[in-house]
């Protein structure tokens, strides 16, 4: 589904992404882990089209999109819920969510998505006349997601879902990508620092090292993994 053949990714003259390749195949959960500064957002960045490749090329669905323009990247069904959430903090919850389906014509079907979304955080709906900047960090959280399922996406793009929020929050989440997953056969790319919880929900994981690649294997045995135990999993 997802390609990225050899990509290079700069900042001005600083080289964030030095040769990185990666496959997802559609309905996988992929994650993405690696120490501060690695180059793990700048993939997201990339794939997303607000920091293209300067070199290299990434494929979806069989077609080039390392030139396309992030709106026309959206258009294709990626969507990329950044690290920091990004809500709208003056629009209600049900405004937000109204945003995350803008292009979508089958108005019809808008209306189930939300309810599907209030079942998969009811906490939503009891706060849905709230203004998004007034959620917890957690509740934000959902709301990006939740946002983010309104587009109805084929791949779906995570920067750190769990960044600052309390473990219980946390696992809610994870479960909800898990669910997301099973149930819209959604394909996703997860980045992630807290890679034992990443690595417990995906299929496949990619070690991301100073802007390359240096492993990957299924999620099972990356776990398992030695070198990687002692590097991201504190064993
Ligand atoms: P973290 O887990 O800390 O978010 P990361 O793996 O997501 O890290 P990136 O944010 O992709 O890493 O950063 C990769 C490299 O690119 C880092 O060295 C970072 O300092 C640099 N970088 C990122 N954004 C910019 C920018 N806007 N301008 C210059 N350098 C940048």
């Amino acid at each position: 589904m997802l390609k990225l053949s050899n990509i290079q990714t700069f900042y001005g003259n600083i080289r964030a992404l030095k040769g990185v390749s990666m496959e997802i195949s559609e309905g996988e959960i992929i994650t993405l882990i690696g120490a501060n500064g690695a180059g793990k957002t700048t993939t997201l960045m990339s794939v997303s089209g607000i920091a293209p490749p300067r070199f290299g090329e990434i494929h979806f669905m069989g077609e080039a999109i390392h030139t396309m323009s992030p709106d026309r990247i959206v258009s294709l069904g990626i969507c990329h819920v950044p690290e920091g959430r990004r809500i709208f903090p003056y629009l209600t919850v049900m405004e937000n969510l109204d945003m995350g389906a803008f292009l979508r014509n089958d108005k019809e079907n808008i209306e189930k998505d939300m309810e599907y979304i209030f079942t998969l955080f009811p906490i939503l709906a009891d706060r849905r006349n709230q203004a998004g900047g007034t959620l917890s960090g957690g509740e934000q959280q959902m709301l990006a997601i939740s946002r983010a399922l309104m587009a109805r996406p084929r791949l779906l793009m995570m920067d750190e879902p769990s960044l600052g929020l309390a473990p219980i929050i946390v696992r809610r989440i994870f479960d909800i990508i898990q669910q997301i997953n099973i149930e819209n056969k959604t394909t996703i790319f997860l980045v992630e620092q807290n890679a034992n919880l990443a690595l417990k929900v995906a299929h496949r994981g990619y070690v991301m090292e100073n802007g390359r690649i240096t492993l990957t294997d299924s999620a099972e045995n990356l776990l398992s993994n030695e070198a990687v135990k002692k590097a991201y999993l504190g064993l």
